[in-house]
């Protein structure tokens, strides 16, 4: 059991890990075609990470990363499955939740985030990228609009939501 646990687990934010976000991915993609129902992801980046390392040192980073995920799991439904997708990306599938649904979760998440003081760096914002399963959609064709999306949020700005119906 615990193994297993492990296996799903992302080491530093105790969050889900890609492996289990892969197969929640397989799992919620099947459940649609099968049911008609619907599903959204939120990929979601730190703004300006890279800053924190160089300034504060990669523990401080470490930690803040840590932070987020706190910040996450409050943000976030029960049912939802959030996890790192990599890096400083974090992604959050949100079964059941239509395209409009999942906008206004990650704009709640947002101001989450945003408004979040965290140790030693004080505020950090985050990048959003949303988007909705769509009829033939693949892992990949979904998760491509959702990068799409967060690539938008950061030209147009960053701290803020952009999706792809
Ligand atoms: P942008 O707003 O465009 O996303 O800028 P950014 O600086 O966040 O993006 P960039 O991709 O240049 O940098 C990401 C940084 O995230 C660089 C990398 O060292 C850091 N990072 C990735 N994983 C970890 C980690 O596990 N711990 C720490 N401390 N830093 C990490
Ligand atoms: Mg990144
Ligand atoms: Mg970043």
């Amino acid at each position: 059991k615990e193994l297993q646990r492990l296996a799903v687990t992302d080491r530093l934010t105790g969050l889900f890990n890609r492996l289990r976000l892969d197969q929640a991915l397989a799992e919620q993609l099947l459940r649609c075609q099968r049911y008609a129902s619907s599903f959204s992801l939120i990929l979601l980046d730190i703004d300006h990470f890279k800053v924190v390392n160089d300034s504060y040192g990669h523990p401080v980073g470490d930690q803040v990363l840590v932070e987020l995920a706190h910040v996450l799991r409050k943000g976030t439904r029960e049912v939802d499955v959030a996890g790192r997708w990599g890096g400083e990306e974090f992604l959050v599938i949100c079964p059941d939740t239509a395209f409009i649904g999942a906008m206004a979760a990650a704009e709640k998440l947002r101001k989450l985030i945003a408004s979040h003081v965290f140790p030693v760096i004080g505020t950090k914002t985050c990048s959003f990228g949303v988007a909705s399963v769509q009829h033939n959609d693949t892992v990949s064709s979904l998760m491509a609009r959702a990068d799409t999306a967060l690539y938008r949020a950061k030209a147009n700005g960053r701290n803020r939501v952009e999706g792809e119906a």
